[in-house]
Order: structure tokens, then sequence, then C-alpha cells
């Protein structure tokens, strides 16, 4: 049995010394044991957190454009040199194989790539002489403190979506990273630390709905980014608003992959396989509904399941290609939905069930499971199972395909896998989804692209990193100016006319 840590806040530049209220428990689900305590932190943590966030924001904020830039390429550095301590930290606490958590960071080291280029993405604009002798120009500024609380299966991917971009734009953060994996974050803030980023900046308080709750009423929070299921997405986006604050709130997915007859099937066996049972399923994007356009779904249903069977389950540090589940819970819960899914009609085709594994039998495992025949009243169907069950439902066209996807409470992401360039065409134009990918089962948009979801798959008008991001965390401002020339003076109350 190993000793379990203690993972704590980090505020203003150092680790929490006072002992916790209450703490939870941090698991290694390929082990199914305990391995850290995390605390909780109380009302009087968080308002400590914002107080330290807010005094440290007046100075950077006026930091220059060029030591911020100097204090995020130092911080890519450091991030780079070390991901894979990162990587070691999400898979011991996450589960999902080595490979596929150096991923994910690499994927959110674009983003801080994208934030160093901060100082052309504030750039406003200057109209001279917009009347006479008076010109006009535009600027954007931070908003304050700004509060990130993030969801277990991207513990530092999601994370960085949001605070590379808060930070270079000259706000400061709290995040709330999720309890079941909180450790890449509490590391990420000591990169935060040697990369010369003053103290309190950058602050990470654990916990659960205490915090967060604290953080949605706060008078000194400014905005909210939460990514997480819909539920809470949809509370924290009400809440947060209704206390008058900018939010963005991600929420969960039901990602379809649409097959036309014509498409290459190995290819798009292949595709279904990784975005169906990458990271046992706990992506946002991950593929859980492939609907297969007739008449190919048996021959397709053949490539994928030959597929599946060479799949190696077990410990994400031995080689393995899908880890354990997050949680016992969880792997209840998907495990229960497979029961459901047999109770409800369903073919079941690949049993996940009892999986043969590579990896210590405490460990909270759920093979890939696939079934044939789901029809959409199906519970498996219309609600985000976040496993590795991937549901195949058949139609007879491409428009009876389409209509389901758009009929969906989720829009997160989505795929065509064709050959054909017009039907890929009408596709991206009439889907009612965020993402679409075309012959890519898991379009993720690259960091200057924006993020996000339509529909139950998230709340507020603005998607994460890219344009949208640097618009997210700054406010805009106008100003009109006139420097004083004798030509000028004399009263006149009618409203201001450009002239
Ligand atoms: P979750 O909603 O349980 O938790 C997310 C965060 O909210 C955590 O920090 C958690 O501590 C906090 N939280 C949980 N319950 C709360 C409550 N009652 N009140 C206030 N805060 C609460 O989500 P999860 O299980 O950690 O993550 C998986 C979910 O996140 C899935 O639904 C997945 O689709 C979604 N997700 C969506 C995206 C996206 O881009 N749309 C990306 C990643 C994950």
């Amino acid at each position: 049995m190993t000793e379990a840590k203690r993972i704590t806040h980090f505020i203003n530049g150092a680790y929490w010394s006072q002992p916790a209220q209450r703490t939870g428990d941090v698991y290694n689900p390929a082990l199914g044991q305990v391995t850290a305590k995390v605390d909780f932190a109380t009302v009087e943590v968080v308002d400590h957190a914002v107080e330290v966030a807010s005094k440290a924001q007046q100075e950077w904020r006026n930091a220059s454009l060029a030591k911020r830039t100097q204090v995020l390429f130092a911080f890519r550095e450091i991030l780079n040199s070390r991901k894979e301590e990162i990587a070691k930290l999400i898979t011991a606490e996450h589960g999902k194989v080595l490979s596929d958590a150096l991923g994910e960071v690499t994927r959110g080291l674009e983003v801080v790539e994208f934030a160093c280029g901060i100082p052309h993405l504030l750039k406003g604009s200057y109209s001279e002489g917009a009347s006479t002798s008076i010109d006009v120009y535009s600027i954007r500024q931070p908003l304050g403190v700004c509060a990130i609380i993030s969801p277990f299966n991207f513990p530092a991917m999601v994370p960085m979506w949001f605070f590379p971009i808060a930070i270079a734009a000259g706000n400061s953060v709290v995040i709330k990273p999720s309890e079941k994996d909180p450790s890449a974050v509490n590391l990420i803030a000591e990169f935060w630390k040697a990369a010369g980023l003053p103290d309190g900046v950058f602050n990470v308080i654990h916990g659960d709905k205490v915090a967060v709750d604290r953080l949605l009423e706060h008078p000194g929070v400014s905005s909210i980014s939460f990514v997480g299921s819909t539920p809470i997405a949809k509370y924290i986006y009400e809440n947060g608003t209704k206390n008058g604050k900018r939010v963005q709130a991600l929420g969960g997915a039901k990602n379809h992959m649409l097959v036309l007859p014509d498409a290459d099937l190995d290819l798009a066996a292949d595709a279904a396989v990784n975005a169906g049972f990458g990271s046992a399923g706990e992506r946002c994007m991950a593929i859980s509904a492939l609907v297969a356009v007739e008449p190919i779904a048996d021959a397709l249903i053949a490539k994928i399941s030959e597929r599946m069977s060479g799949l190696k389950t077990g410990d994400g540090t031995a080689g393995s290609d899908m880890g354990p589940l997050v949680t016992a819970v969880h792997r209840d819960k998907v495990a229960s939905y497979v029961d459901a899914g047999v109770r409800e009609g369903a073919k079941l085709v690949v049993d996940g069930r009892n999986p043969k594994v590579n990896g210590a039998a405490e460990g909270f495992w759920l093979g890939p499971t696939l079934f044939d025949q789901v029809t959409p009243e199906m519970s498996i169907y219309q609600e985000e199972i976040f496993g590795p069950v991937l549901s195949v439902i058949r139609v007879n066209s491409y428009e009876e395909g389409l209509a389901l996807i758009n009929r969906h409470q989720y829009g997160n992401g989505t795929a065509i896998f064709t050959n054909d360039g017009g039907a890929a065409r009408k596709f991206q134009n009439e889907v009612q989804v965020g993402m679409v990918g075309i012959n890519v089962p898991i379009p993720v948009p690259t960091a200057y692209y924006s993020f996000g979801g339509w529909k139950n798959s998230l709340f507020g008008d603005t998607h994460a990193h890219g344009t949208e991001g640097v618009h997210f965390f700054t406010r805009g401002k106008v100003v009109t100016s006139r420097w004083l020339d004798p030509s000028h003076g004399g009263i006149n109350l009618g409203f201001p006319q450009n002239r």
C-alpha cells in the first residue's frame, strides 16, 4: 500500500501551510488505491486566494507587454522541458496512458505558444481625424481576477485553454482543478513561479462545491471559465451571470461520426476505434455514436470488432492502449449503461464488462464495448456515458443521419467520413454542432482557433482560446481624444457629430 501524500492549495507563490478541515481521496485508478489526500478549501481560503489575486493583478496589469511576454516564453520553455513530469502525474491520478497524457500537455502547450503572441493579439485600432482634430482608438484591458473550474478528464490541457491567455492579457487567476486529479495544476503553479510570474497572479485552490459556490458569488471575481458536465455547467452559468460575472461554461457531449457508403471503411474503422476508446472514452470529443449509412454497417462493424480484439487494456505506464476509468463509482456508472443497453434491446457486439487487463485486480477497469442496433430513444444514445462504449445507429440516408445529429441535445463535436467533397461541404454547412471533422474523428481546433460546442455543450457566448479567448479575458474600451488647439472652443449643447 502506497502512503497517501497531501495535496494542498498554492496561493501567493507558496503552498498552504494550515491543516484542512475537509479532504478528499485521490486514487491511482490503475491500482485502485488512495495515493493522496487533497485539501478542500473553505470559504475563508477562497476569500484569501481572491484577495491575493486581486492585489497581484493591480501590478501585473501594468507590467509591460514585453515583460509579460518574457514570462510567458520562460513558462513555455519550462513546461516543454518538463512535460513528461506532468504526464506522469496525469497517468497516476487519471489513469490515461502515458502517451495520451503527454499528448494533452502538448495540446495545452500550443495555447501557451499562442498566448506568447499577446502583443499582437491585443493591438487596438486607431482612426486619426475621425472628426476635425479628434482621434478615436480602441484598446483592450484585463478583467481582473479570473476563476477557472476544470474537469477531471484533461487535468492539464483544459486549464491551459484558459490561463495562458488570461495571464498574458494582464489578469490574475484562481483555479480550482478537479478534486479527482489535482496534482498537475500544482506542478504548473511551480513552473509559473520559476518562470518569474509575480506571486499571487496564478493561484490554485482545491476543493468541491463549497469552493466553487464561493467563487461564483465572490464580488472580487470577474469571470468564470468552467468545463464539466452539463448540469453543473448550467448551474455555473446561471449563478455566475446572476452575480454579474462574465461566464463561459462548457458542458457534456455526445459526438456522432457519420459514415457515408462511399467512405474508406478501413480509415473509418481506425478512426472509430481511436476516437471511441482513446482515454477510455473519457474525452469530451470522444466519438460515442457511430451513424452508419446503409448498406455499410455490417462491413464497418466487422472491421471495428476486429480492431477492438487487438486493444490492450491496462496500467497506463505499461504500454497499454487504454487505461482504467477514473474512479470505481464512474466505472460502475458506465457499466450500468452497458446493462441498460442490453435491457433496452441493443445488440452487444463486444462486451467490456469483464476485461482481461494488464494491471492490478483492484483497478477501475472496463474494457472497450460495442453496441449495434442502437435506436434514438435508448438511454445509451440519449445520454453522455463518458466511457469506452461505442454505439452504432443504422440509418438509410445522409438526411436521416444529419437529422439525428441535429436533434440531439448535445452539439460539441462531430465528424463525417466520406470521399465526396460535395457531401462533406453540405454537412459542414447543415450540421448544428460547434466543431466538425471531415475524415478527422476528433476535430479539436488548434490553439489559434476557438474550442466550443453548441446547444447543451456550451453555455455563454464565447468559446475557449483563439480570438474568442482573447476577447473573453479582456474588455474593450474606445477613446475619443482631442488635444487642444487654439481654433477650438465655444459652447455647443448639441449631440457630438463627426464633422
Ligand atoms: P463535473 O461537472 O463533475 O466537474 C467539473 C468541475 O465542477 C470540477 O472541478 C468539480 O469539482 C466541480 N463540481 C462538481 N460538482 C459540482 C457542484 N455540484 N457544484 C459546483 N461545482 C461542482 O465534470 P467531470 O466529471 O470532472 O468531467 C467530465 C465532464 O466534463 C463530462 O461531462 C465531459 O463531457 C465534460 N467536459 C466537457 C468539455 C468540453 O469542452 N465541452 C471538455 C472536457 C470535459
